[in-house]
Parts: C-alpha cells; structure tokens; sequence
C-alpha cells in the first residue's frame, strides 16, 4: 500500500481544510492526538485573491476559540471591529429614506448597549470582527505549520471510504491509501465523506444568489455593519480594514438569480450605481474593487452527525443562508464540541470512532445548529418579499423591537455566540 506521508499515524483523519478543517486540525492535533488533514487544492492556492471573495463575521465566541488554537495572533492584523449593526427594512422602496440610515424602520445595535463585563470581565468587547476568508486561512496555515502531531497533505483528493470493523479505509484519487479511526467530514456541502457514511441530508434553494465583492467608499465606516433587507433579499455591507489609503468594505448582496449575471458583466461605474441604488449614500461615494463572485443561496442539513467511525463538522452538517453572518461561527462552534468530546475521550483511552464519544458532540450541537438554521431561514422568508401586510407587520415588529432592551441584549449575546453550554474553548479556556 502506497504511505500517505512519513510520521505520525493518524487516529484522525479530517476531510476537507477549509476554514472549519483547518481549526478542528489545529484544535486536535495541538492537543495531542495525532490527526492527518486531508484537502484537495493546492495550498498555496487557498489563499489567492481569485479562490474566496468573501469576508467572515466572526463572532466574539469564535474569536476565543481562534485564540485558543494558536491562530488569532496570525489574524489580527486583517480584522475589522463590529462595533454597531443596523438592520434596516429596505425603507427606501417606499421613498421613505434615501440610504439605510435613514429609515424609521430599523434596528440599531451598538455593543456598548452590553454592559462592561457582562461578556468578559473588564471589558466591553465589539460583537465580532469582519476578515478576509484568505486571511483566515493564512492565518490558519500559519498555525498548522508549527502545530506538532499533524500531517497536512495537498493537493489531496478523497476518492473513497470504506469502513470496516474498527477502522475506516480512505482512498485518496491518486491511488494512496489511508486507515484511521476516525473519519471527520470537514469538506463542505457536497460532502462526499457523509455520502461515504451513508447519511442522508435535506436540501432546498432559496431562489436567491449572493452577489460577492469587495468596495472602496468615501466615508470611514466606524465599525459599523448594516443589512438592508430588500424583497429580492438582503443586502449587507460590512466594515473591512482599510488597505492602500482607502476605506473598505465586504457586500454580500442577495438578489434574483436572473439578473446576477447581467449585475456581474457590469462595469464599475454601472454596478455602483446599482450598489448605491439599494445601499444609498450613507458612505459616500463608492467603487468596486477586486474580483467578483457568486453562490447560489441553498439550506442543507444532515440527518445525522455522527456513526460509528465518521463524523460531520461545518457546512457537511449544515450549511445555511449568510443573512445573519453565522454559518463559519456554527462550525466553529462545532470544532470547540467536537475537539472537546474528543479530547476528553483520547486522555480517557477512549475509542475516538465509537459512537459513544461522537453521540455526545451530535447531541450537544444539535439544538443550536437547528436553532441558527430555524432563525437565519425565518428571516429570509420573512424580509425577501414586498407584500404590503407582511411589510407592515415586520416593520412595526423593527420599531417595537428597537425600544425593547432587554430583548435586544438576548440577541446580541446570541449573535456573539456565547448563550447556551458552551464548549471550553469558546468561553477562553484551554482544551
Ligand atoms: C456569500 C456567503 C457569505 C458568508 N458569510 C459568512 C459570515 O459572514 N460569517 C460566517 O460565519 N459564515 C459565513 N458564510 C458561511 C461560511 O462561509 C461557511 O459556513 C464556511 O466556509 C464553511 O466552511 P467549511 O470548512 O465547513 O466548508 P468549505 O469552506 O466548503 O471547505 C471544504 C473544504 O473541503 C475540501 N474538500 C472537498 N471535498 C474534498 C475531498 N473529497 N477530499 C479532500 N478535500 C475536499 C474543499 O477543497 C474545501 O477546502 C458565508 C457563506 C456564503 C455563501
């Protein structure tokens, strides 16, 4: 049998080194339990402008976990403070407002409505951060590079798994074989790992495509995110660090798949136009810069996360609509669990593929990926339309919900990720 790589023998084989693979792998390995990672790009190309065109909110508890693996110092450099969000209902339609700022129907959340130490003590920290995906996985790179009892392998592609009695069997498309405990599907919504496993999943489309791209603007943003809700979907601007002398930001911007591809042929000056059109002017004059992209809107969730010898983390087990910024922070959240429940069952002796370890990360995860899945899919189908009833009703739910504080503060911490039982590494301690 062709060897995979020299050195450690892996108890854990990880599938996939996206963003999610790669903190379980720095998560694991960095704790002592010997863990192969397995991706099928090249490295070097992960990081390229033209891979990955979005930026990830990264909420507070993320960021603890980011810390708590090594990577966070690699990142700090390339994030941007969330320090207020205004959630708009699209008063522009109506002629209401001329941009977001404007409107009488919003929701303004400002992180200083927290108060100092009611999420750590002596301070009063920002809801989340904006960084580059590319950034995140340098950052990431970086710590698995000096991370011991990890074998990393790129280009690498997944062809197979068979699992036997005791073990799982990988081939890899080149012909290498590999044997581990544990399989960890870590490679993304089309997973072939949870096919593999024989687990099922749902799946349906929104009728929406999210329109990704980078844009430079006159005005400082001051750390301050807006999602303008719009009937084709919403449209969110999110505060990036500056670069070369100019202010930036991130647009995910969700709209009918059947005028993407003209929006995307247009040029600069047209499709910021366009932008403004749905934003208005509250920073100024803009401009798109850099690559664009696109990802059709779907909502995916497995029937299960675990049995016996595999387990699914990240977008292999849910992947959701970005209206609420959530989806890398659910896997996040997953990687905290799942290194946890492992951790404990490697010092235990434990056997890291019996279901008996992985069915306390499955039901410790459960209810608050349904729970963000139920939340993100509700407000898309509540905000993506311009029925006059429903408009009414959701506007005046945004004026009664602004004046109701203490509701505001339970979604804030919400949006922070740190409500519920929190894993070790989200609440700052070590694994
Ligand atoms: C427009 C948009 C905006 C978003 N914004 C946010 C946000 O602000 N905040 C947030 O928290 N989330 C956000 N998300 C969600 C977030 O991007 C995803 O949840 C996250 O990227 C999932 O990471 P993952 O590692 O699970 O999967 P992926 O990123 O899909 O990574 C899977 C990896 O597995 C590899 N792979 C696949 N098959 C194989 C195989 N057979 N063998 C080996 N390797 C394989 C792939 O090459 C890839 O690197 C957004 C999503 C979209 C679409």
């Amino acid at each position: 049998m062709p060897q995979v790589a020299p050195g450690v023998a892996p108890e854990v084989a990880i599938v996939g080194g996206g963003l999610v693979g790669m903190t379980l792998a720095a998560a694991t390995a960095g704790a002592g339990i010997p863990t192969l990672l397995i991706e099928a790009e090249p490295l070097p190309a992960l990081t390229e402008a033209t891979f990955d065109g979005r930026s990830s909110a990264i909420a507070y508890g993320s960021q603890q976990v980011l810390a708590g693996v090594g990577a966070w110092d690699y990142l700090e450099a390339d994030v941007s403070p969330i320090r207020e969000i205004r959630a708009s209902d699209g008063g522009w339609r109506a002629g209401l407002a001329k941009s977001a700022h404007e409107s009488p129907f919003f929701v303004h959340y400002n992180h200083r409505d927290l108060p100092e130490g009611a999420i750590a003590a002596g301070t009063q920290p920002p809801f989340g951060w904006i960084v580059e995906n590319r950034a995140i996985r340098r950052g990431l790179l970086k710590r698995l590079a000096e991370t011991p009892n990890l074998t990393h392998i790129a280009p690498a592609r997944v062809a197979e798994v068979q699992f036997e009695s005791g073990n799982a069997a990988l081939r890899l498309q080149d012909g290498r074989e590999i044997r581990a405990r544990l399989v960890i599907a870590a490679d993304g919504r089309h997973s072939a790992v949870r096919r593999f496993a024989g687990i099922g999943f749902k799946e349906f489309g929104y009728n929406q495509t999210a329109i990704v791209c980078t844009v430079a603007h006159e005005r400082d943003h001051r750390g301050v995110a807006h999602e303008n809700f719009l009937p084709a979907g919403p449209f969110a601007m999110l505060p990036m660090t500056d670069a070369e002398g100019m202010h930036r930001s991130s647009i995910v911007w969700t709209e009918d798949p059947r005028i993407v591809p003209w929006l995307l042929s247009l040029d600069d000056e047209s499709l910021a136009a366009e932008i403004e059109r749905r934003f208005g002017t509250t920073l100024g004059k803009l401009m798109p810069i850099g690559p664009r992209f696109s990802y059709p809107m779907r909502l995916l969730l497995a029937d299960a996360y675990a049995r016996d010898g595999a387990v699914l983390v990240g977008d292999a087990a849910h992947a959701i609509h970005p209206v609420a910024g959530q989806g890398f922070n659910l896997g996040v959240r997953d990687v905290a669990a799942l290194a946890e429940a492992l951790v404990d069952g490697h010092r235990l002796g434990l056997d890291l593929g019996s279901l008996a370890v992985l069915e306390n990360y499955a039901r410790w995860r459960r209810f608050d990926n349904l729970l963000l899945t139920g939340f993100t899919d509700g407000l898309v189908r509540l905000f993506s339309n311009d029925l006059p009833p429903l408009r009414l009703a959701r506007d005046l739910g945004f004026f009664a919900f602004n004046l109701a504080k203490p509701l505001k503060r339970m979604a804030m911490r919400h949006a922070m990720g740190v409500v519920g039982d929190l894993p070790r590494l989200v609440r700052g301690l070590p694994l």
